[in-house]
């Protein structure tokens, strides 16, 4: 019996070509994916738990085709054709013909181990599963799964439409065809990407929520303000957003995430999440997304909070 199940060596394997792609989660991550993947012309359907997340998506959507209408980036009939092109639903069953899924829900591994367990079921055997993940292990995510070997990191940088880079990581056991039909499909949706190896929060977020950590700490131990701390990096840096500007697009939550995975994957003391930070995920501030952060979005401009 030949239990060697790699190609021989010299064998090339084509990748599986890429023609339908379901999106996990409709937040601002999900609508970003499902908006780039419509415009390169495949069809996608987006799953969240939530009916509202869905709607919400879909009319995010339009409104950012529309300002791409504006700017003649987009033609009005390809933005009409690419909207018809997206599909939405609660039940996982709808992906049963997709040749990719991309999860892009919330980042707690324990909702993402769920969701795999949900979904997978329902995935045909050769659907390949990526992960939008900003910092766990995509080894450790590609275990909790029935296709190991078909899991990948694909990690978009927000906003998806306007973003350039896509971090591909692989799992110690992603196949070669796996990845090199993820690259293929980063090129078709324009981006470029870039490889990172399965350390934690991969490059981006290993050089930048550490920056944003340390702002909080700044703000927290009194250094500087919320403005003054973002006019110095913008102005000082020339950073085209402050920290925390920047700490509330991501969503404080999500910046609270990658902390802990960096602190506990490392187990290095630099990593520590600022206390303040905690105290405001705990407060339900998680940024623009809920209206308040370090700064309070109900105002014109927003008003910083400290
Ligand atoms: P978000 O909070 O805007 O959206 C998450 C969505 O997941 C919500 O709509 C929620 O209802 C949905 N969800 C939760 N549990 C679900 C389930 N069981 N089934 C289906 N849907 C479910 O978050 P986001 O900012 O879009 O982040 C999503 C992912 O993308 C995270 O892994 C995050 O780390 C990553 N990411 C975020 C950024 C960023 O700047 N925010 C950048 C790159 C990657």
């Amino acid at each position: 019996m030949n239990v060697d199940l790699k190609p021989a060596a010299g064998m090339v394997i084509e990748p599986p070509e890429i023609r339908s792609v379901g999106v996990i989660g409709a937040g601002q991550m999900g609508n970003g994916i499902a908006h780039v993947c419509a415009l390169a012309g495949l069809p996608v359907t987006i799953v969240d738990i939530k009916e509202d997340a869905l709607s919400k998506a879909m009319a995010t959507m339009a409104r950012n085709m529309d300002r791409q209408v504006k700017r003649s980036l987009v033609s009005s009939d390809d933005r009409d054709e690419a909207l018809m092109r997206v599909k939405t639903s609660t039940d996982y069953a709808v992906l049963n013909n997709a040749d990719l899924v991309i999860e892009a829900a919330t980042e707690k591994e324990d909702v993402k181990r769920q969701i795999y367990k949900v979904l997978t079921p329902n995935l045909k055997p050769s659907c390949l599963l990526a992960s939008n993940t900003s910092s766990i292990s995509i080894t450790r995510l590609g275990a909790a799964t029935d296709r190991p070997e078909k899991f990948i990191g694909m990690h978009f940088m927000n906003p998806v439409p306007v973003m350039k880079l896509v971090e591909i990581i692989r799992g110690i056991a992603t196949d070669e065809p796996t990845f090199q039909a993820v690259k293929a499909l980063a090129e078709k949706l324009g981006k470029v990407s870039a490889v990172s190896e399965d350390f934690p929060a991969f490059i981006v977020n290993r050089i930048l929520v550490p920056m944003i950590n340390e702002a909080v700490y700044a703000l927290y131990e009194g250094v500087g303000s919320v403005s003054a701390i973002d006019t110095s990096m913008k102005l000082g840096a020339n950073h085209p957003m402050g920290p925390l500007e920047l700490a509330d697009f991501i969503g404080l939550d999500t910046c609270l995430s990658i902390m802990q995975v960096l602190y506990e994957g490392l187990s290095d003391s630099k990593y520590r999440p600022c206390p303040l930070l905690v105290k405001y995920v705990e407060a339900g501030w998680y940024g623009r997304k809920t209206g308040r952060g370090f700064y309070d979005y109900s105002q014109t401009p927003p008003r910083p909070t400290r």
